[in-house]
């Protein structure tokens, strides 16, 4: 057999913990418990650590997710999550608490080859929605959509249900648009979607605003699958149009949004994320040239896998 041979993420946080973070990291780096020996092989980008798994092995995990009916955080890491990362190191902790984490974006995958942890393909939000329904329909599982304007969530749900036909949304909320939750409304919330019994639960809530509350939220909401996906019900339903195939596979789908949307997004852009994705290419750069000189026993060494 083939032995497979990947970096293993716990080496690289624990070094991490010791020397970089300041908010202790808990990581459960296991997918499903230490017995099953299914270990997690990531790309580590500034910390954040990024699953490097195939689309097709992703909605395998999410089936797996869905029947072990415990809940699971799934997050989709763009250069945007970096920056707001390198901003509030807890942003990180809460990332690599998620069950796994999919790269949403192509400096990704450039900054994961120049830091020698290659991540296979991009992974978009509207990637595992559409898949997350096709999985649904076919297998009989139940979606709940929250957030957006008030009317997406549930026209996305109407579009979801003619291209998947069996699809079952098992409801939609648009939650009021300003700042955190009231505890009556979150508390609201949670009993609209506890109601439903949904498997899975897409949020719409922009970054990182989605991401915290699932977090937050997790364990009272019971759903085994959980995914922050900004603004993918305004794709789908075709309020915003998706940039085309070309500007995406090059990595400039940010450009297409900017030009929609210029003024509430040129700061995100131009700066922040411009600013983030150097820091992300100089700390893969350092990361590698601080590589060759380690043993193979150090942080980032290489063991065989059962599961690549
Ligand atoms: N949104 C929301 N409540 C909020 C903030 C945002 O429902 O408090 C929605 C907003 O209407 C949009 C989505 O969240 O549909 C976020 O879109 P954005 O384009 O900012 O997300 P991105 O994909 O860029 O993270």
């Amino acid at each position: 057999m083939k032995e497979a041979r990947v970096a293993i993420c716990e080496a690289d946080v624990a070094a991490r913990t010791a020397t970089e973070l300041t908010t202790p990291v808990a990581l459960d780096l296991w997918r499903d418990g230490p017995s099953t020996r299914s270990r997690r092989d990531c790309a580590d980008i500034m910390g954040v650590l990024i699953d490097r798994t195939p689309r097709d092995s992703v909605i395998a995990q999410v089936e797996r997710f869905v029947q072990s009916g415990r809940p699971n955080q799934i997050v989709t890491v763009n250069v945007d999550f970096l920056n707001i990362a390198h901003k509030d190191r807890s942003f990180v902790s809460l990332l690599n608490a998620a069950a796994l984490a999919v790269p949403d974006g192509m400096p990704l995958l450039w900054v994961s080859r120049l830091v020698g942890q290659r991540l296979p393909q991009r992974i978009t939000g509207t990637d595992l929605l559409t898949d997350c329904a096709a999985l649904a329909a076919r297998a009989g599982y139940r979606i709940f959509l929250l957030g957006a304007a008030p009317g997406v969530a549930e026209a996305a749900g109407r579009v979801l249900e003619a291209r998947y036909p069996g699809l079952q949304i098992a409801g939609s909320y648009a939650p009021p648009e300003q700042g955190d939750f009231t505890v009556e409304e979150n508390a609201r919330i949670l009993d609209l979607v506890r109601a439903t019994q949904p498997d899975m639960l897409f949020v719409a809530l922009g970054t990182p605003k989605q991401e915290r509350w699932i977090y937050e939220n997790l364990e009272a909401l019971g759903v085994p699958l959980c995914v922050g996906i900004g603004g993918v019900f305004n794709f789908i339903t075709g309020r915003v149009p998706r940039a085309p195939q070309a500007m995406q596979r090059f990595g400039l789908e940010w450009l297409f949004r900017l030009l929609l949307e210029p003024r509430r997004l040129w700061r995100r852009y131009l700066v922040d994320d411009t600013r983030a994705l150097y820091r992300a290419v100089h700390y893969a750069v350092r990361r590698r040239a601080t590589r060759t000189h380690e043993t193979p026993a150090g942080v980032g060494s290489v063991v065989s896998s059962p599961d690549v």
